[in-house]
């Protein structure tokens, strides 16, 4: 086959570059192999900047994150498994992170494992708050921190974003509160932790 001049000057200025600064593929896995800057490699969480909200889970094409809430004995967590046999390293989960580092894919690909590959996982637990009313999840509390810190002054005008941040920063009371039911909602309730529906219930109540 001839092949156009321009291509076959294409090809000599390649193979001349190749003679003079060495091939571009790795001797790998002779010797370690060094992925480029942009390469994207095993998607790992991080712990601190991770807030817990989910966003990852929802873009993620491939089905590979997942995440349940389990409450026990009055504690509740998200945990969320990032599973690498299922993920095609796409880095959607990365690019649509609120954090920008919650999740990050690095430049680990050797990921082959002869058996049990359900042990190629990344995983995180975040801690939730839950409504004092009825106990349903809220949010994340590193979320509402997170939003709150966004929001500044103006996390002073919603009830339970305003609690939240008083605890944390221990100028409220942090003692549980005895759980109520909706019908018990009163007109000091809308000062509490509640979620959407149960302030709506305290604010049509009063
Ligand atoms: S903070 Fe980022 S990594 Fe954590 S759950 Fe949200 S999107 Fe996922
Ligand atoms: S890199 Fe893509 S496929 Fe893998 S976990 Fe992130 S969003 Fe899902």
């Amino acid at each position: 086959m001839k092949l156009p001049g321009i291509l076959q000057f294409r090809i000599l200025k390649e193979a001349i570059k190749a003679v003079l600064t060495g091939p571009y593929t790795s001797k790998f896995p002779f010797k370690p192999h060094i992925p480029f800057d942009s390469f994207r490699g095993k998607p790992e969480y991080s712990e601190k900047d991770c807030m817990g909200c989910s966003a990852c889970a929802q873009v993620c094409p491939a089905g590979a994150i997942t995440f349940k809430d389990e409450i026990k004995d009055g504690k509740a967590v998200r945990k969320f498994v990032l599973r690498h046999d299922i993920c095609i390293f796409c880095g959607q989960c990365q690019a649509n992170c609120p954090t920008e580092k919650g999740v990050v894919l690095t430049k680990e690909f050797d990921l082959a494992v002869l058996e049990n590959r359900r042990q190629l996982v990344s995983k995180v637990e975040k801690e939730l708050v839950l409504c004092e009313c009825c106990g349903e999840v809220i949010a994340p509390k590193d979320q509402i921190t997170w939003v709150a810190k966004r929001l500044g002054p103006l996390t002073f005008s919603n009830a339970s974003l305003m609690l939240f941040y008083l605890k944390q920063m221990s100028l409220s009371t942090s003692d549980p509160m005895p759980s109520l039911k909706e019908s018990q909602l009163y007109r000091a309730d809308r000062i509490r932790i509640l979620c959407p529906k149960c302030r709506r219930e305290a604010i049509l109540k009063s």
